[in-house]
């Protein structure tokens, strides 16, 4: 082994000149956000540019990746059949912050903090069925960190003047009512009428009151009479392209749904419903659509950034998706791992050990086993770069191996055998 040493100071003093950086980021390029056909992210981008200033306080921290998703609890009192909570999540009383299950008000803190939280978007289940948990996470989040802008999402029938006195005194900054009715039962002008009522109570308690719904495909002449209804008393709509998850697939399916492209979660037809209500609508509502690319490869793209950011081990590359690469070497042998250690040591290099394996830089391994190679030297490791989100499940999404030491087997005396 110490004959690599010196060529490995090279390649430390080579690193940041190194054109392998380039080639791996380009590998690493491919999509793992799902874009549509109808809008692609250029198309956003300008639309968000155009519009960016009339967004909901909310939308604006969200696209920044500057929301701390607060999933409240996952107890709804409704069966909406384009639900999309995951298994784990739908009908569960669990509390996740961002990606991370939690119990308490510090895990939330510390979340938002790994994250350069300005704000959160609480949402469930339906947050006004676990009022008190709600209001507790809210006043300590906007204890901790003062100026944090804070919505909400829930349904009109769990709206009442009790919950939005106690809503606000939490300080709650946004609201935003989904009528589930609309879109499981059809359209009622008695429960319009009850959703305009509970839309003025809300005005009377909180600053920002709007209304948030999904696009049902073809449903935009209902969508269109909503818009009318809450114009004046709704200060937006926003309405979100429908999308497929694990859980709403068959209910979906069955009415005849179907993906708009191979690509996506997206359905065929949502876009069409939305921009349609948009360019039909004549009042001073102001519309807003979330297409799934947007919160796909804008907003979460920019929430993994954030929190990458701060995540991120010194020997780690944080990709221009906000994801995270790092060098994993794996060995059978004590000695052979304490001996790279010290080669590292000696060189400068950044790099941790955990159980049998050193993690460091993607690229300083690459280098070190392209030199390896070049030098014939015996290599006593496995080698493989990781990438993974910088989520705290640090779920990994892609492995490239490097080296991989082939099994040895052993012939057994006696049987003759493998
Ligand atoms: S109200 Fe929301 S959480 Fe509840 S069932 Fe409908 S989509 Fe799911």
């Amino acid at each position: 082994m110490a004959s690599v040493r010196p060529s490995i100071i090279i390649i430390a003093q080579q690193l940041l000149r190194s054109s392998s950086a380039v080639n791996i980021l380009s590998r690493f390029k491919y999509i793992y956000f799902p874009v549509g056909e109808n809008m692609n992210v250029k198309e956003i981008e300008k639309y968000l540019e155009k519009n960016f200033n009339k967004l909901p306080e909310g939308c604006k921290q969200c696209v920044r990746g500057e929301k701390l998703v607060l999933f409240i609890t996952g107890i709804c009192n409704n069966n909406c059949y384009y639900c999309p909570l995951s298994k784990k999540r739908k009908n569960k009383d669990v509390i996740y912050a961002n990606e991370r299950l939690i119990t308490t008000v510090e895990e939330a803190i510390e979340e938002a903090k790994l994250c350069s939280s300005k704000g959160v978007g609480i949402t469930g289940g339906n947050p006004l069925l676990k009022i008190n948990r709600t209001v507790k996470f809210l006043k300590a989040l906007k204890k901790e960190f003062g100026e944090f802008h804070a919505h909400l999402y829930t349904t009109p029938e769990t709206v009442s003047e009790e919950n939005l006195k106690l809503l606000k005194e939490a300080g709650l900054d946004e609201i935003r009512l989904h009528p589930t009715k609309i879109f499981n039962e059809g359209y009622d002008e008695e429960y319009i009428k009850f959703l305009c009522e509970k839309l003025d109570l809300c005005n009377k308690y909180i600053e920002d009151v709007g209304v948030e719904i999904p696009a049902i495909p073809n449903m935009e002449d209902e969508i269109l009479k909503l818009a009318e209804a809450i114009d004046g008393i709704s200060k937006f709509m926003n309405i979100n392209e429908l999308e497929f998850s694990e859980e709403n697939y068959y209910e979906l399916e069955k009415r005849g749904f179907k993906p708009k492209d191979d690509v996506s979660n997206a359905i065929a037809g949502s876009e069409e419903t939305a921009l349609k209500v948009i360019k039909e609508f004549k009042g001073n509502l102001f519309i807003h659509y979330c297409p799934s690319v947007l919160k796909d490869a804008i907003q979460m793209r920019n929430r993994l950034i954030n929190r990458a950011k701060n995540v991120a081990k010194p020997y780690e590359v944080i990709t221009e998706d906000g994801l995270l690469l790092r060098g994993i070497m794996i060995f059978d042998n004590e000695d052979e791992l304490k001996e790279m250690a010290e080669i590292l040591e000696e060189n400068g290099i950044d790099f941790e050990i955990i159980g049998k394996n050193i993690y460091l830089n993607p690229f300083i391994l690459e280098d070190i086993i392209e030199e390896m190679k070049r030098q014939r030297f015996p290599i006593t490791f496995s080698a493989y770069i990781s990438e993974l989100y910088p989520t705290s499940d640090a779920l990994e999404v892609e492995r490239i191996p490097l080296i991989t030491k082939k099994l040895r087997f052993r012939r057994r005396r006696n049987k003759g055998r493998l």
